[in-house]
């Protein structure tokens, strides 16, 4: 159902990106392009070290907004 969200560390920039752990396509660093994850039909493969896990929580939907 739902998947998780991977912190990933871009091995040539040490840029931090968030990587949705079932991408279908190949996820390139935001800051100098090296591919961070591979597109494996499953869970992407990942480049770069994984730094935290996302876990997706399903709790209703609800969101609590403080900003407004
Ligand atoms: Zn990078």
């Amino acid at each position: 159902m739902a998947g998780n969200f991977y912190s990933v560390r871009c091995p040539d920039c040490e840029n931090e990106q968030t990587v949705f752990g079932k991408a279908a396509s190949a996820v390139a660093c935001a800051v100098c392009g090296t591919t961070l994850a591979h597109p494996t039909g499953g869970d992407a493969s990942f480049e770069g070290e994984v730094i935290e896990t996302v876990e997706r929580r399903d709790t209703g939907g609800e969101l609590t907004d403080t900003g407004t």
